[in-house]
């Protein structure tokens, strides 16, 4: 049943009654009790407990089996979590969620190594889904095409070559198309590049079918943009396979804000199990009065639990592998690039000021050294010019930094809103992100202990869908610095190595800080949102090398369980003892 708000609050004040062993006789029943649980709350006064009481969306009580059991009324159900790990679920402080939502209905090639098994699954949804007029991919890799590391359209045209087929690389900065596809977007000899893009051609000057950055647009352009049915279909993929892997809430990073009514649609209808926090993606030159009213409306109206705005999102510079990460000196390979910043600076730092006197939270992207600096000098300008006190402010990323930025997170109080996965030291890595960034500053990559030692907030999350969303993967990633296979030996610049401890945190309570959100949520204790996962592994029991490999097998969402897993076997009881 539902308590009526007044008795919400009568409950707050017995709730704060029953830690005095007076009132311990009585406490309000709960809905949900687990017991036998190895719980890590997050919380240093109690950072292991056994157990925990839930009642409607909030947790009632941590601690021992004793005072928990004491909350069990005649309709408590009981979760025997049969001594597994239990912590708070995961946050994913970067994310794109509508583009990682559609990909789910589209061919997925994460992990196609081969050019057969690329075939193999382009094949297979083409004969799956026969009515779809286009095929539609993403997550092809360079390597995989070797020596060019650049896709041709013959290998898809021998699978499909009645319709259409449109495949992006992992990043997002490649696409691939075949030949029926290049012929409806019209992509013959005699089509120039567009600006900013670059149609591969063979030496008789045909298209190979690989385009580069926007010219893969020109292919876009003609496929039909997907209806709202299709696209609430794949929202709920989204949320499905996010909290399958743990996550309860996310930091939407562009492209979501123009959706929100599709979430608030889910919403209603009782279908969301994912907490969002959506960012306003603000190109330069920057702000309108059609953009501001855009902004304001929106965090007027989306301002509790579930979906919150309030927060502007902005592109300071590219990626390091394309040279288009913003760098102080120029790129060690081709001295005749350093990249180039999308801002002017003096407008960025303008328009900085005006979002942060608006209470509004700032993500910025800044990759390259260069970028990171002007960001955290907006920031400091702004803090100093409004003398606002706990901004918040974001950078996103941060793959390289100056030496002598590292400290200014923490002085600042700038958080460093970073992705583990991104320094996946494979060879992508290894050889073309280090080299054009040569060993100087290759020896600063993803500096996020040197962040935290120097007291900067860290914040973890994924970048879906450039990589998988699934954290676990990530986790394993700054913990070890290596890939699965163990690589490179002693770990990619180790002194970078995270604990455990301060990587569960950097996706619990670091991020719930990070979205303005830590006094509810990112931890677990009595009068925060009851948000918690149950694992199929004791992290703190293995070995790093298997970290990546854990499983969810239990995901509560404002005291609902929304995910349990089918190997999730444990004993659950109403009304009884
Ligand atoms: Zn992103």
């Amino acid at each position: 049943m539902r308590f009526p708000v007044f008795q919400t609050r009568l409950n707050v004040l017995l709730l704060a009654a029953v830690t005095l062993p007076a009132a311990a006789e009585s406490p309000q029943p709960a809905d949900i009790i687990v017991v036998n649980a190895r719980v890590y709350t997050i919380n240093p006064k109690q950072l292991w407990a056994e157990a925990i009481a839930v009642r409607g969306d909030k947790i009632l009580a941590v601690g021992d089996k004793t005072k928990i059991e004491s909350y069990r009324g005649k309709t408590t159900k009981v979760i025997d979590a049969d001594g597994r790990l239990l912590l708070p679920g995961f946050t994913d402080c970067h994310i794109h969620f509508m583009d990682g939502s559609l990909g789910l209905t589209r061919v997925d090639l994460n992990g196609a190594g081969t050019v057969a098994e690329i075939q193999r699954r382009v094949k297979a949804y083409a004969d799956s889904h026969p009515q779809e007029p286009w095929i539609q991919g993403m997550g092809w890799a360079y390597p995989t095409f070797k020596p060019s590391g650049l896709p041709d359209k013959k290998i898809l045209d021998d699978i499909v070559s009645d319709r259409p087929i449109y495949l992006v690389a992992f990043d997002g900065h490649s696409s691939w198309a075949n030949s029926k596809a290049l012929a409806m977007a019209g992509i013959n000899r005699g089509t120039p590049d567009p600006p900013n893009g670059k149609i591969v051609r063979d030496e008789q000057g045909e298209a190979t079918g690989a385009l580069k950055e926007a010219a893969g647009d020109l292919i876009d352009a003609k496929i039909p943009k997907p209806t709202r049915a299709e696209r609430l279909d794949a929202l709920r993929k989204g949320i499905h396979e996010a909290n399958k892997a743990g996550l309860v809430r996310v930091h939407s990073a562009g492209q979501d804000f123009e959706y929100l009514d599709l979430y608030n649609d889910l919403r209603k209808k009782g279908e969301l199990t994912l907490r969002f926090y959506v960012a306003y993606f603000l190109n330069p030159p920057g702000l309108t009065p059609a953009i501001n009213k855009q902004i304001e409306d929106a965090r007027r109206q989306y301002k509790d639990d579930w979906i919150s705005g309030g927060v502007v999102k902005t592109m300071l510079d590219g990626v390091v592998e394309a040279h288009t990460a913003a760098m102080l000196a120029p790129y060690t390979d081709d001295p005749s690039q350093s990249g180039k910043l999308f801002w002017d600076p003096d407008q960025y730092k303008a328009t900085v000021a005006v979002l942060d006197r608006r209470g509004l939270q700032i993500f910025t992207h800044a990759i390259g050294d260069r970028a990171v600096r002007l960001a955290l000098d907006a920031y400091q300008n702004a803090s100093e010019v409004n003398k606002t006190k706990d901004a918040r402010p974001r950078i996103e990323h941060i793959e390289t930094i100056s030496a002598q930025d590292i400290d200014r997170f923490g002085k600042l109080g700038v958080v460093a809103s970073m992705q583990p996965l991104h320094s996946y030291p494979d060879e992508d890595t290894l050889s073309i992100w280090a080299r054009n960034i040569g060993p100087e500053r290759a020896s600063r990559p993803w500096v996020w202990r040197s962040i935290a030692q120097k007291d900067g907030a860290l914040a973890f999350g994924s970048d879906w869908p450039v990589v998988t969303l699934n954290p676990w993967k990530g986790v394993q990633t700054a913990v070890t610095r290596q890939t699965e296979e163990g690589e490179p030996i002693g770990g990619f610049v180790p002194q970078q190595r995270l604990s455990l401890e301060d990587t569960i945190r950097a996706y619990t309570l670091g991020a719930a800080f990070a979205g303005r959100r830590e006094k509810m949520e990112g931890s677990l204790e009595p009068g925060k949102l009851a948000d918690f996962i149950i694992l199929d592994r004791d992290l703190f029991k293995i070995e790093p090398s298997e970290i990546g490999k854990t499983e969810v097998l239990l995901t509560v969402v404002g005291g609902k369980a929304v995910y349990e897993s089918p190997n999730w076997t444990h004993s659950t009881a109403a009304e009884t003892k």
